[in-house]
C-alpha cells in the first residue's frame, strides 16, 4: 500500500525541475564560488541568479538576501544578530513562535536580555494591546511569525510592524510557512528582517535565507572567509542554493494555483470533519490555505496519527520540528485550549499533488478509526 503524504508543513518532496537544476552542480566539477577561475566564476554567477529568484519570490531586492542553511539558522541569526549591537533590553516574540525563535531569545538571558512572549487570542491572533503594553519599555527586537506552522493562522504583520517601528524597535517575521502559500512581499510587510526556507516549497534541505534590510546593524552569524557580505561565512552549498532559487521561481509562479487547489481540499476535509464532532482550531480567522488543525474529543492526537499512518495517511500531531516532546502543543495552550483537547491535536497539511479522492479516503479512515478508538476507550461523542 502506498501512503498518502499530508504533512507538507513539515517538509515537501523535491520538485523534478528543481532536481534538474541542481544535478549539474552535483555531477560535474563545480568551483568554489570565491575562486577567481572559470569554475568559481560560474558558480558565483549561478548563486547570484538564485539570489535574484529568491528575492523576486519574496518581494525583496537581491541585495537583501542572505543565504543560510536552514530556517532555524536564519531565525537564530535574526534573534542574536539583530540584538547583539544594542544595549540589552527585552526581546519580544509571539507566544506561538517556532522554538527556533523563542529558544535563542531565551538563551540571551545570560547576556542580560529579557525574553518575553506576546499573548495571542483564542483564535491564535496576536493581542496587539498586549504588544503595546510591552512596548512601553524599550525592546531590542520583536519577532512575530507570518503564518503559524500548526494552525496556519496568518498575522497582520504590516500593521504589527508599524506598531513596532513607532516604538523604535526592530521587527522580524518568520515567513517559513508563508512562502509559496501567500503572495509574499518583504517590502509591503515593512519588517526589518524575514526568514524563508527552501524545503517547505519543494526545494532541497540545506538552503534558506534571511531577507534583511541592509540598514540594520546586525552582528555576523559566522566569521571566516566573508561570504554573504561577511554576515555568514562558509563555502556556499551551491547545489542547494541553486535548487532553492528554482523552487522559489516555481512557488511564486504557482502560488495562486496552490492556494485555490489546497483551499478546495481543506474546505472539503473540514466539512467532513464537522460531521465527526471534531473541533477545528482557528477556523474563524485567516489561515494559509493548505492547513487544518483539529482534535477529536477524547482521542489522543498521537494515537490517531499512528492509526492513520497504518491506514496509509501520513499526518502530524503538531509541529514536526518539536515532536521530541510529548507535551501538548504550546500554540494551542497559548490560545487557551485546555490540555485534554490540545493533546488530541492533529494537523493535516495539503500539497499541490493531493486530490479530493485522497481527502475522502482520509475522511473514511478517520471515521472508522474514531469509531474503533471510541469503542476501545469507551468514550462517546
Ligand atoms: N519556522 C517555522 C514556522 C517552521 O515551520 C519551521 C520548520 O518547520 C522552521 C521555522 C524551521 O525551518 P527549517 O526546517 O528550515 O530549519
Amino acid at each position: 500500500m502506498s501512503s498518502v503524504y499530508l504533512d507538507h508543513n513539515a517538509t515537501t518532496s523535491l520538485d523534478s525541475h528543481v532536481l534538474e537544476a541542481m544535478l549539474p552542480w552535483m555531477k560535474a566539477q563545480a568551483g568554489n564560488p570565491t575562486s577567481r577561475h572559470i569554475f568559481g566564476r560560474t558558480a558565483r554567477t549561478a548563486i547570484e541568479h538564485a539570489r535574484a529568484q529568491v528575492a523576486e519570490a519574496c518581494g525583496a531586492y537581491t541585495s537583501q538576501v542572505v543565504f543560510t542553511a536552514s530556517g532555524t539558522e536564519a531565525n537564530n541569526f535574526a534573534v542574536r544578530g539583530m540584538t547583539a549591537n544594542q544595549d540589552a533590553a527585552q526581546i519580544l516574540y509571539s507566544a506561538i513562535e517556532h522554538p527556533c525563535v523563542s529558544r535563542p531569545a531565551a538563551a540571551l538571558k545570560q547576556y542580560g536580555y529579557k525574553s518575553q512572549s506576546i499573548a495571542v487570542n483564542g483564535q491564535g491572533r496576536l493581542e496587539t494591546a498586549h504588544l503595546a503594553l510591552l512596548l512601553e519599555k524599550p525592546a531590542n527586537l520583536v519577532s512575530v511569525m507570518l503564518a503559524n506552522n500548526e494552525t496556519g493562522v496568518i498575522q497582520d504583520i504590516a500593521q504589527i510592524a508599524e506598531q513596532v517601528r513607532r516604538s523604535g524597535s526592530l521587527m522580524h517575521t518568520d515567513a517559513v510557512q508563508g512562502l509559496g502559500k501567500l503572495a509574499l512581499s518583504f517590502t509591503d510587510l515593512n519588517v526589518h528582517a524575514m526568514t524563508v526556507s527552501s524545503h517547505k516549497i519543494n526545494g532541497p534541505q540545506g538552503a534558506a535565507a534571511l531577507i534583511l534590510d541592509k540598514r540594520v546593524d546586525i552582528q555576523p552569524l559566522l566569521y571566516g572567509g566573508g561570504q554573504e557580505r561577511g554576515l555568514r561565512s562558509g563555502t556556499e552549498n551551491v547545489a542547494a542554493i541553486i535548487g532553492f532559487g528554482m523552487a522559489c521561481e516555481l512557488a511564486a509562479a504557482n502560488q495562486s494555483n496552490f492556494a485555490s487547489h489546497t483551499r478546495a481540499l481543506r474546505d472539503a476535509f473540514e466539512q467532513g470533519l464537522r460531521s465527526l464532532d471534531a473541533q477545528i482550531f482557528s477556523d474563524q480567522v485567516a489561515r494559509i490555505p493548505n492547513t487544518s488543525f483539529f482534535a477529536v474529543n477524547g482521542i489522543e492526537g498521537e494515537t490517531l496519527v499512528t492509526a492513520l499512518d497504518r491506514k496509509g495517511f501520513a499526518v502530524a500531531s503538531g509541529s514536526a520540528c518539536s515532536s521530541d516532546s510529548t507535551e501538548p502543543s504550546h500554540v494551542l495552550l497559548a490560545m487557551g485550549v485546555g490540555h485534554d483537547l490540545a493533546r488530541g491535536a492533529v494537523r493535516v497539511s495539503f500539497g499541490s499533488h493531493n486530490t479530493l479522492q485522497q481527502v475522502s479516503g482520509l475522511l473514511d479512515a478517520l471515521k472508522s478509526e474514531v469509531l474503533r478508538l471510541r469503542q476501545l476507550t469507551g468514550v462517546t461523542a
